[in-house]
């Protein structure tokens, strides 16, 4: 539909700023062929990467990923794991780990040989490039490769004719003004990848149905028309990109076997192109606005069925559009996986359940990871941690208020190796996997939602905003997220990050020394002291009675006196609870 092609490109500010922002964004144009054997259980494919180097520096390598490598034994992530006596992936035998390995490389015509300097992990590969790269100019990397999924299931996997192939193709890193950014791909930390522009096309059986990032612009995907649906290019979106003669990079044969089918897909503005396929998946689709949302689910899935998570996943788009605004892509799809959890891809979510809770943490991602795209190795709070704020704000809104109560006391109860780590720790240092999912995801969520607290709602929402406007579809960091927040509260809010986020301070309010006496004109003059533990601070409100005050100070002991018409009941300090404090038993004192 030329309508959205047109949207996709006049109705993102953030397309055109993000190009136009100091430093740079590399060109990465991946024409893929592949082809699924179920018989071998191997995939083989061949990608021509087109690389443009528009950085001011000359590199004489490229990097990729292979984080299929991840799944067997000797990995760096095996390794990590047998470090807590988890040895799932460093056992698996010859026919159930995962693999994904070059066949063939060239550059510019010339034959190379990747190399691995993480070995025995091989989930990085450098390509070393015969004549360097320089400023301005362009190489074609030409790849052949076979990959196959583990049967043990983690963020891919395979069982049967399912396949999540999450991770599967030669994946290029990012370079920018740091360099290459390269990390073997372990447990804790997900991905952090360059945007890119994909035209896949994907050679499987015929009875295969298949979901995955980007549009289906040619063949059939499987999926059959729910009743209601609007037939053709509305519901394929096979228009969404402006056309492109489909080239062949010379790996599949004019037509398929018989048997087998093709599907050709597109995406644009993508860091990541994932895809699952299964013959027992049935579609049900939907539409917010011009946006396709597909959902594929294993036949006889009953608490996906009846259009459910298609409602689900329609309601925490719009909701999430409401707060940054416009969804970018022309599709959305969420697909049952085969292992429980859910992973977030560009367009594509792998989900294992399909409960509002979890389709809304997934979808969020389309947000903070596919849009704002965070390295997830250095900053996993400003993906995770965000994520989970958007769900429970989403939450609150539809009528939980007592969301955050639990969520402050869930952390405050955390024991204390748990808390020992700052937020803002590489996802790989954290001492254990529970260490870093307790900082990214809980304690991220809970600094976005006392910041809300702290600048107020609505400062809030303008500069989630502006965060959208100046970093949608760019790489992203806490400075960039720091600037549009105090853009819109017009404050210095460089405390409230380094606090929170880069140390451990923990804080405790409490009341004590409360008196209360009447006066000469009727009203009640209350005394009382507000004591602060721990080496945090935060503005913290006060109530007595009908009278609420904002306390600023920063004494570890402040004395306050308010005059109330009545006589009050009790002193509370953090009455709606916005702050994180280690004891809330002691916030409150009754009026003696
Ligand atoms: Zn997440």
């Amino acid at each position: 539909m030329k309508r959205i092609a047109l949207f996709v490109v006049a109705a993102v500010p953030g397309v055109v700023t993000a190009q136009q922002a100091p430093g740079f964004r590399q060109g990465v144009d991946y024409r893929i062929e592949a082809r699924l054997d179920e018989a071998a259980q191997m995939l083989r494919a061949r990608a021509r990467l087109r690389y443009t180097n528009n950085s001011p520096r000359r590199l004489d390598t490229i990097y990729v990923h292979q984080h299929l490598n991840a799944f067997r034994p000797n990995s760096a992530w095996a390794r990590r794991e047998l470090e807590f006596d988890n040895r799932r992936f460093q056992d698996l035998g010859p026919d159930d780990h995962a693999f994904e390995r070059f066949v063939r490389i060239t550059v510019n015509g010339s034959a190379v040989q990747a190399v691995y300097p993480g070995a025995p992990d091989s989930t990085v590969a450098a390509i070393p490039l015969p004549r360097p790269l320089a400023p301005g100019t362009a190489v074609d990397v030409v790849m052949d490769w076979e990959a196959r999924p583990s049967t043990t299931a983690r963020r891919q996997g395979r069982e049967g004719r399912h396949y999540d192939f999450a991770q599967w193709y030669p994946r290029i890193a990012v370079y920018d003004t740091g360099g290459w950014q390269t990390q073997p791909l372990l447990p804790q930390g997900e991905f952090f990848g360059e945007f890119a522009s994909y035209d896949v096309t994907l050679d499987v059986a015929t009875d295969q149905v298949i979901g995955a990032t980007g549009v289906p612009v040619a063949g059939d995907p499987g999926w059959e028309a729910v009743p209601g649906a609007a037939p053709g290019d509305l519901f394929y979106l096979r228009g969404a990109y402006a056309e492109r003669p489909a080239a062949s990079v010379g790996f599949l044969e004019a037509s398929p076997e018989a048997g087998r089918k093709r599907v050709r897909w597109r995406a644009e503005d993508v860091h990541h192109f994932a895809w699952s396929a299964d013959p027992e998946f049935r579609h049900e689709g939907g539409r917010l606005r011009d946006i396709a949302v597909h959902v594929l689910y294993r036949d006889g899935s009953l608490e996906w069925d009846l259009g459910v998570v298609v409602r689900r996943t329609i309601r925490s788009l719009a909701w999430l559009e409401s707060v940054f605004g416009r969804y970018p892509y022309p599709q959305l799809t969420i697909l049952q996986r085969i292992e429980s959890g859910g992973t977030e891809f560009p367009m594509l979510v792998m989900n294992g359940g399909s409960s509002q809770g979890l389709v809304m943490h997934e979808v969020a991602h389309q947000y903070a990871h596919g849009i704002f795209a965070s390295n997830e190795w250095r900053d996993a709070w400003l993906d995770e941690g965000f994520a989970s704020f958007l769900s429970g704000w989403f939450v609150e809104q539809h009528g939980n208020d007592a969301v955050w109560r639990s969520s402050l006391s869930q952390v405050a109860g955390m024991p204390e190796d748990l808390l020992a780590t700052p937020v803002a720790t590489p996802a790989a240092d954290f001492p254990t996997f529970q260490a870093y999912g307790a900082m990214s995801y809980s304690k991220g969520s809970v600094f976005f939602y006392m910041l809300r607290e702290l600048i107020g709602e609505e400062a809030f929402r303008q500069g989630l905003r502006t965060y959208y406007e100046r970093h949608a579809l760019s790489h992203v960091t806490e400075q960039n997220l720091r600037r549009s927040l105090e853009a819109a509260a017009g404050t210095d809010l460089g405390w409230f990050f380094q606090q929170w986020l880069h140390t451990t301070a923990s804080l405790d309010f409490a009341v004590d020394s409360v008196t209360a006496e009447q006066q000469g004109d009727g009203r009640w003059r209350v005394r009382f002291a507000v004591t602060r533990e721990g080496d945090g601070w935060m503005p913290v409100t006060v109530r007595v009675g009908d009278q609420v005050r904002r306390l600023e100070g920063r004494e570890a002991r402040q004395v306050v006196e308010v005059f109330t018409a009545e006589r009050p009941l009790e002193v509370v300090v953090d009455p709606m609870d916005q702050v994180l404090e280690t004891d809330k038993s002691n916030n409150k004192k009754a009026v003696m």
